[in-house]
């Protein structure tokens, strides 16, 4: 019997999945994708590497019926195919969390703990490993952490000009979309046989953040302590004085609607009024869409030149992500921006696409984590 483990990533509203084997680090026999979770008309798209898809809408009320569309979908591909593990993508780790980790009952409850961390993406993952344990009961259920990446950087980029107390509550600078650099080093590791010593990553989805990296290990990131730091995203706000929040917050706005404004009214919607999707403000005339084409261009631009200036020059920037990998005129603009930039013996830094694999990351390290729950 083929036995699989299943690369998981659950949204609030979305999961996706790959399933690969366990036996060696290969592409994905299958993939899934659940989307519109909660509604009469959730969408299931599942696909094989030769092409063959299914694409069904039906009434999936949660996660856990979700997840069960999925395995439906797998058995009719893959006929009796065994789940050994469910590798979790999972956005927080806090200060607990690094390497990824066998999830029992203590772990749940600790990432419970950790929802005010992450109050938009931890319960979505917490609900995946739920649906996951009730539907592979056997399979080993193993957390991957987007921060755990980011968690040796130095102490000074990790912590904000606030008073020590609060770094030891837990206010840092955690740094996210750890899965998609490890996977970035990975490729050019495997494709260079070499890394370079200073280089930076331009994540560019729906999410965006901009990690500076000094011999494989991050010396930070733009998102900070939450997801909204730094780049201009889809929905999202990135830098911003705080004194705006408080002033808000004393004209009247409550916390919830705060929190909707700079996590899904602001970014290139907020700034275009039309969409958040790249593609859209592209295809547009309106000067609305060009100024948020613009801000966007800038804020990566000056995100690079940040991370730059943490790492005395940088030698290799890798742009990846929908946006990243996708969009070769944004790409260019951004570049344009950043003719100034120098490695640090004073030569022009290089430029490279690198399709991130944050799913693979996923399947290693649940191939590490089985490993070592057979040996113990
Ligand atoms: P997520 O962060 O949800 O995984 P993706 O990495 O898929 O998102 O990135 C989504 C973004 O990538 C959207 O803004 C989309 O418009 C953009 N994108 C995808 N393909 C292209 C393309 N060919 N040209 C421009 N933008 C693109």
């Amino acid at each position: 019997m083929t036995e699989v483990i299943l690369a998981l990533n659950a949204g609030s509203s979305s999961i996706k999945i790959q399933v690969l084997p366990v036996a060696r680090d290969a592409p994905p026999l299958m993939t899934c994708t659940v989307e519109r979770i909660g509604s009469e008309n959730a969408r299931v798209l599942a696909r094989v590497p030769d092409g063959a898809k299914s694409d069904r809408e039906l009434s999936l009320p949660d996660h856990a019926a979700a997840l069960q569309a999925c395995a439906q979908e797998l058995e009719q591909t893959l006929g009796a195919a065994r789940v050994v593990a469910v590798a979790h993508r999972l956005v927080h780790g806090g200060k607990e969390f690094a390497a990824p980790v066998k999830i029992g009952p203590a772990e749940e409850q600790a990432l419970t703990d950790l929802i005010p961390l992450a109050p938009l993406h931890l319960p979505g993952g917490l609900a995946g490993i739920r649906a996951a344990r009730d539907l592979f009961p056997e399979a080993l259920q193993v957390g991957c952490f987007d921060t755990g990446f980011h968690a040796a950087k130095p102490r000074l980029h990790d912590r904000f000009a606030l008073p020590a107390r609060l770094y030891e509550a837990g206010l840092r600078r955690y740094g996210f979309h750890g899965l998609s650099c490890q996977s970035i080093l990975r490729k050019l590791q495997e494709v260079d046989g070499t890394l370079p010593g200073t280089l930076i990553i331009a994540h560019l989805g729906n999410g965006c953040s901009v990690t500076a990296v000094n011999d494989g290990r991050s010396f930070g990131s733009s998102m900070g302590f939450s997801t909204l730091d730094g780049m201009a995203m889809g929905t999202r706000c990135g830098r911003i004085d705080p004194g705006a929040l408080l002033y808000l917050l004393r004209e009247g706005m409550s916390v919830d609607d705060l929190e909707d404004l700079l996590y899904r009214e602001s970014g290139l919607l907020g700034l275009s009024g039309l969409s958040n999707d790249m593609r859209d403000l592209q295809a547009s005339d309106s000067p609305a869409a060009k100024e948020a084409i613009d801000y966007f261009t800038s804020s990566c631009a000056q995100e690079i030149s940040r991370a730059a200036a943490v790492l005395g020059g940088v030698e290799t920037v890798v742009f990846c992500g929908g946006i990243g990998e996708n969009a070769a005129p944004i790409r260019d603009r951004i570049i344009g921006a950043l003719g100034f930039l120098r490695s640090p013996e004073g030569g022009r830094p290089q430029f490279r696409v690198v399709p991130t694999d944050e799913e693979r990351e996923l399947a290693i390290a649940a191939r590490e984590v089985l490993a070592e729950a057979l040996a113990g």
